[in-house]
């Protein structure tokens, strides 16, 4: 298919999502949460007695359906929240594709002596409740659907009201792979219109036990509050150290490419840079010479801080993961393509460097020796325990950051996406629980450990 004919589908299928407009066409989307609940119930009666190889079948559906869809995917998340870039949202939806696991991730686990057979099955939860970012929309509905299904459960999303046209074709994607594989219809689905009262709807409802929250501090606490079971998947500021020595050349590269990758919006891409002193330099000058990375002055830097954050030092949405250059046009600073982040040396407090702005903004933070990068390092990812990276060859010191931040992922020697399975070993995720400790979440962190006993019998030994 070409540019074109993309572009013509996903203008016809915006055109057709207009919100409030009739989307009766489409699988999954109701106009009211109670509802949309109730049918996802009755599919997930349906989901609990499939078997394994069902399931299976639908989710090759699915993720055949994604590769299918990937570019048009890509466009419409462009489109609908002005974030990231087409190039990049094409490989986070492959990769969701081919590496979300699926049934193969619910394992038993059997014990077997004298005293008979005892089995830990993992369970379906039920329906559970999930809701969405603007950052990864479509990426995470798929994710976590396959992931859901997998493990038999069914789900209602809230998805982020700036990304609705782009979360309802992917509710309807998931539908419509279900139905052709011979599973039910609403194994995933929403309304027209999320809000934080149809948000609300599934936090107190009676039939949903489980809800996985991705996005940042305010939705994971209200999930946490809401007297259910919660995955708390939430914000990050990951810091990215490099010592003296690292292979600087290649960290500089491996940096700026997980930096820039989407325009920084994967919540676990590096955020900031802390470099010891002496290969501080020499690192940012590969970076400007060589990384397409441009040096930003004092002046420059000033313009961003009032530009990027509001008076009150919020994030201005509107500069959400634009790219650089688009930035830089934003304070009056004009340059070509071949410029893909921006960089300056500040102290860790600089409100660029100590803010998670998922912008290709990355400040670097000079360290007197390793001690002093670990501490700063610590500092900047406020308690949040959600990634890290570090270039460095030496496995004391690796292990020495690893103890002291204490993230769900921690990258050595490469660029932040291969934490994702991308150009790393690995499954894949777009819902990372940082906050519950869970981790990166996959098919067996949405079901229920059931111990199942036969006493004296089942023994064959
Ligand atoms: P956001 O917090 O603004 O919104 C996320 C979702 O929560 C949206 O659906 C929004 O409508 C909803 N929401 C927000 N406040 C709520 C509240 N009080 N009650 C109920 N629902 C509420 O985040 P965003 O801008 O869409 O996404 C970016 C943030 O998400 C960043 O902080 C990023 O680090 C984080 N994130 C984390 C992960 C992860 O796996 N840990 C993945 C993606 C994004």
């Amino acid at each position: 298919m070409t540019a074109a004919q993309i572009s013509a589908i996903v203008g016809e299928v915006m055109a057709k999502m207009q919100i409030g407009s009739d989307v009766s066409g489409m699988h999954g989307v109701f106009t009211d949460m109670n509802e949309a609940i109730a049918k996802a119930k009755e599919a997930q009666k349906v989901v609990r007695v499939m078997s394994l190889d069902q399931r299976e079948k639908v989710i090759a559906n699915i993720r055949q359906k994604i590769k299918d869809n990937a570019e048009t995917f890509a466009r419409m998340g462009v489109s609908e929240t002005g974030m990231g870039n087409v190039g990049d949202k094409i490989l986070k939806h492959i990769l969701v594709a081919e590496k979300t696991p699926g049934t193969e991730d619910i394992k038993t686990t059997a014990w077997s002596g004298d005293r008979g057979l005892t089995l830990i099955e993992m369970g379906p939860f039920g329906v559970i409740g999930a809701i969405t970012p603007t950052t990864n929309p479509s990426e995470t509905i798929l994710c976590n659907t396959i992931g859901m299904f997998a493990a038999g459960n069914t789900v209602a999303f809230n998805p982020h009201p700036q990304a609705i046209k782009t979360s309802i074709y992917a509710i309807n994607l998931l539908n419509e792979a279900s139905l052709e594989a011979g599973g039910p219809d609403n194994i995933a689905v929403t309304v027209e219109k999320p809000t934080l009262d149809t948000s609300n709807v599934i936090m107190s409802h009676k039939d949903i036990q489980l809800i996985a929250a991705t996005g940042g501090p305010g939705v994971v606490t209200a999930v946490l509050s809401s007297g259910r079971r919660g995955i708390g998947a939430g914000a990050g500021n990951p810091p990215a150290l490099v010592d003296e020595t690292a292979d600087i050349r290649k960290a500089a590269e491996d940096i700026v490419n997980g930096c820039t990758f989407d325009n920084n919006l994967p919540c676990i891409a590096e955020k900031e840079i802390v470099a010891v002193d002496s290969i501080c330099d020499e690192l940012m000058r590969y970076m400007v010479e060589e990384q397409g990375c441009y040096l930003a002055s004092k002046e420059v830097q000033d313009a961003l801080i009032k530009t990027v954050l509001t008076e009150k030092g919020a994030l201005n949405r509107k500069c959400v993961g634009r790219s650089a250059k688009v930035l830089l046009g934003m304070v009056g600073v004009e340059v070509d393509d071949s410029i893909r982040c921006i960089t300056f040396e500040g102290p860790k407090e600089h409100p660029l460097i100590a803010e998670e702005l998922m912008m290709p903004i990355l400040g670097v933070v000079r360290a007197k020796n390793f001690d002093d990068a670990v501490e700063q390092a610590v500092w900047l990812e406020h308690g949040n325990r959600h990634s890290a990276h570090i270039h460095s060859k030496n496995v004391d010191r690796i292990t020495q950051y690893a103890r002291a931040i204490d993230t769900a992922i921690l990258v050595k020697n490469g660029p932040s996406y291969s934490a994702l399975g991308f150009g790393g070993e690995g499954f894949c995720t777009f819902t990372i629980a940082s906050r519950t400790g869970e981790g990166l979440t996959s098919a067996s962190t949405f079901t229920k450990r059931r111990r199942c006993v036969m006493v004296d019998s089942l023994c064959i030994r």
